[in-house]
Formats: structure tokens, sequence, C-alpha cells
């Protein structure tokens, strides 16, 4: 039966296992579970039946609910439906957005990174998901793309009404493709044909939201196990985090087959003192962070024997997700993995995203050499990567490459002392100042002698400098900023 309640229409009819009313927000809803008893239920014209019975849900701890309510482009939107899934990988999950005039979007999730979608027209066939090879160049109505991935998923729980409902645990091909205009691009291969969704980052912040789930103290309590290298005990915060060190013995501990049975770990020697705590919070860009990772790092350019060091903190906001709070040489910056693509010049030399062009500042290789805290990624001590830092005023890009995969990171540079204040340490500032700050600083305590004095060698070692070395190269000296993580999984699309 259909029935008006305001301007909105619902359709309700009772539960063919339970008998409890389903209700049907939208006309483009097939499928429902049903709130009481789980069963999956299809629509059949005025009635519903019975198909089977839904998993349980699994507990994300997402800010997200079923009704929560905002707005995308000034245009209302609920959430109706919520699909789970995982990959080899990991898991993340879809709302099912019900928008005005009987649209669908698509709003997903993963590990606090959010993409908004609508259905999309490729204007062509959809190519057979084993022709979008990763790292492949291809053009969707007059846009290039690049396949960032290409993943066998399968629906673990849903909830809610939807426009379609995968079997249950059958796996089938999501591909994902974006671009440096910021776009995401993703081909559900679950249904026939493929379905073809055209969406962009979103902050949760500017989405207006309403009706979103309280935070409890049980959300916050954690999971704990034993540190297989030394007992103590070890507690895990989030959900999905895949590496996690014991604070007794530092050992890192691979949490990415969960956390029953036997677990792997790696012993670490010589710690390394973060500057900033693990656990302390701050306030940074507009956002409460907390400090929940750390990572040293050592750098050195191709045929150059001369190392340098770099720290970078692993920040998380509940509605912001991850960040990365870098402390190098020359400044400190923040940074977050990129959502699009960003379409490098073949030389490297150059990098645009978002219709800013950034210079290469430098190139170099990278290796993790110590770790502590919480990740949501697959730490290894050791870890090497080849990377590029590239620049546009204050603003930052830089691009990590493994063995297999190719991520970016945008953010912008901080100053010292904003850093030290963030995080409530002005007593210790001194510690935060960088090169990047150095001739502000050195100046302030001294007279107007040493200054001129200070300049002269200034000019004259820049006059050194630029008789000795090739300008064009741009690997020596410091680096700028990083931001290592856990590749295209973060960026908050379908996979
Ligand atoms: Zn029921
Ligand atoms: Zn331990």
């Amino acid at each position: 039966m259909a029935e008006e309640n305001g301007n909105q229409r619902y359709y309700r009819a009772p539960c063919p296992g339970c008998g409890a009313p389903v209700e049907f927000r939208s006309a483009q809803s097939t499928h429902a579970v049903c709130p009481y008893c789980q069963s999956t239920v299809v629509r059949q014209g005025d009635t519903l039946a019975r198909t089977g019975k839904m998993a349980e849900l699994f507990d994300d701890f997402s800010p997200l609910q079923l009704f929560a309510a905002g707005r995308i482009q000034d245009k209302p939107f609920t959430l109706i439906g919520r699909l789970q899934y995982t990959y080899p990988g990991g898991r993340w999950t879809e709302w099912i957005a019900a928008l005005d005039g009987d649209r669908t979007g698509v709003l997903s999730e993963d590990n606090g990174a959010y993409v908004f979608a609508l259905p999309f027209d490729l204007q062509r066939t959809a190519p057979p998901w084993n022709e979008l090879r990763v790292g492949a160049t291809t053009a969707f109505a007059g846009q290039s793309y690049a396949v960032t991935s290409n993943e066998q998923v399968a629906l673990t729980s849903a909830q809610g009404e939807l426009p379609h409902l995968p079997e249950l645990g059958r796996s089938f091909a999501m591909v994902e493709l974006r671009n440096d205009k910021g776009l995401v691009l993703s081909i559900d291969y679950g249904t026939q044909p493929p379905a073809s969704y055209l969406g962009r980052s979103v902050q949760l912040e500017d989405l207006q939201l309403t009706g979103l789930r309280e935070e409890s103290a049980k959300d916050e309590k954690g999971r704990s196990f034993n540190c297989p290298n030394c007992g103590s005990p070890v507690t895990v915060n989030f959900a999905d985090s895949k590496s996690i060190t014991c604070r007794s013995c530092n050992s890192i501990v691979d949490l990415s087959q969960g956390i029953g049975g036997e677990l792997k770990h790696a012993t670490q020697d010589e710690p390394v003192r973060p500057l900033i705590a693990l656990g302390s919070m701050g306030q940074l860009q507009g956002a409460q962070w907390q400090v929940v990772g750390f990572q040293h790092r050592m750098g050195s350019a191709p045929g150059d024997d001369e190392l340098f060091g770099w720290d970078e903190y692993l920040l998380y906001n509940k509605k912001r997700g991850f960040s990365f709070l870098v402390d190098a040489e020359d400044g400190w910056s923040m940074v977050k993995p990129t959502t699009g693509a960003p379409v490098m010049a073949e030389n490297g030399s150059t990098a645009t995203y978002l219709n800013k062009r950034y210079q290469q500042q430098y190139a170099y290789n990278a290796e993790t050499t110590y770790v502590a805290g919480e990740f949501y990624w697959q730490v290894e001590r050791g870890q090497k990567t080849f990377n590029r830092d590239f620049a546009s005023g204050g603003a930052l890009l830089s691009m990590e490459r493994s063995a297999n995969e190719l991520t970016w990171s945008s953010g912008s540079k901080l100053d010292s002392g904003l850093v030290a204040t963030a995080f409530k340490l002005d007593a210790r500032k001194d510690m935060f100042k960088r090169a990047d700050a150095l001739p502000v600083s050195a100046a302030s305590g001294m007279g107007c002698g040493t200054i001129v004095l200070i300049v002269v060698v200034i000019i004259i070692v820049l006059i050194i400098m630029s008789t000795c070395s090739n300008t064009n190269d741009s690997s020596g000296g410091y680096r700028s900023s990083g931001g290592s993580y856990g590749g295209y999984s973060s960026g908050g699309g379908h996979k």
C-alpha cells in the first residue's frame, strides 16, 4: 500500500517472515532487509516475497546510521540503506542516499574517508572488468581516467532498503578509476549490465548531517589481546587497524588477519621518542586530532649516500578520517591521501592536480625505520618506497611508489609555532623550529651587525652553491613532505 506522508511518499507492506511493517521511502528500492527479523525481501507488485536472511552487520563504529539526513549540492538526502563489502585488503561501506525525485546516490565510507556518487552513463558499454588493468588510462564520456583499483569484492551484510542486493558472499569485480579533477568513477560488475557511479570526495562536516549516531562509551572501549612477543595487553582502538605496536616491547603486530589465532609480529630495538606523544590531542585546520601513529623514515637521493630523516604522525578525527603531520628538516606540513589521481609529466618534473600545477622539489628513496601506534594499513620496518615531492607555493603534493602501488597525498606547509601551540607544547616551542623558520628566529635575538654578517655569509654560500651544482638537479638537500599510507583503499571510494 502507498500512502502520503507530508510530501514524502512511503510504500509499506508486512514482512513475509515476521509480519512487521517494512517501509520503502524510495521508488528505486526493490529490496529491503526487515529490521526485526533480518529477512531479505523483494518487492513484487504490492506484496513482499522473502528471499533469505541477512548476515549480522559488522560494527565499524561509523558516525553514520540509517535515516541520517544531509544536503549535497544544496539538495536534501536521507540515508536509507547500507551495504557492507569486503575485498582481500579490507572492507568498506556503501550508504544508499535517497535524493529528491526518486534518485538515489551512494555515499561510500572507507576508514573515515567519504565519496558521494551518483549513477553515471558511461556512454559506451562497460569493458570487461579484466581488461581494466590497474595503472592503465582510459576515457569515458570525454574524460580521461586512470584505473586505480580492480578488486574482487563480496557483500558481507546489508541493512535498510536497497536498489539492488547482491547475493551474500558471491564475489564479483569492482573497478575504480580516478582522475586529476578529483573524480572517482566506479564500475560495479555485480549487476548485469554493470552499474556505474561518478562522484567526488566529500567531508562529513560539509554535508550538514543530522541524525548521526551518538557516541557511546561502549564504542570507545576497543578490543584487547596479549602481545605475541612479551605477553603484555595491547588494545586496538579502530575496527579496521592492520598493524599495531606493543607499548611494552615495541613489537609490530600484524592485525591483517584479525586478532584471533596466532599473530605475526616483528621486534624493533632503538625506540625513537616522538616529539608529540602518541595519544596527544591537537587542534589543527579547524578540527580536533588525536595522534594515533608515528613513523620515523630515512631517505637518500638516488646515487647519493647521504641520509636524511623525518617523522610522520598519523592523526585521526572521527569526521575527517586520517591525516599525516610531517616533521621534516625543512618544515612541518599536513597532508592526506588524495581522492583523485594527479597526472605527472613523463620526466617527473611537474604534476597536475585539481587544476594546480606543482613543481618537483625532491626525488628520493625512502625507508621506514621505526613505527609506533596503530595503523589502518600494514606497516613494516624496512618498508621501501620511491618518493617524489612537488610544491606550488605552500601547497604540497607527494607521490610514493612501492612494489605494487602508486599513491598520492596532498596538503600544505604548517608554521612550526602553530604545531607546538596546537598540541599545547608552547613551552617546548624551540624544539619544533625547522629550517623554514630559522632566518626569522635567528634574527630575533641578534644585533644589526650579526644580521648583516649572516646575510653576507648566506650570499657567499649561495654563490658557491650556484657555481658548483647543476641547478637542474632537484634531488639534493632536504626533502619536504610525505605521508605514507595504505594506498587508494583509504580514498573512500568504491573499491
Ligand atoms: Zn521480518
Ligand atoms: Zn610486547
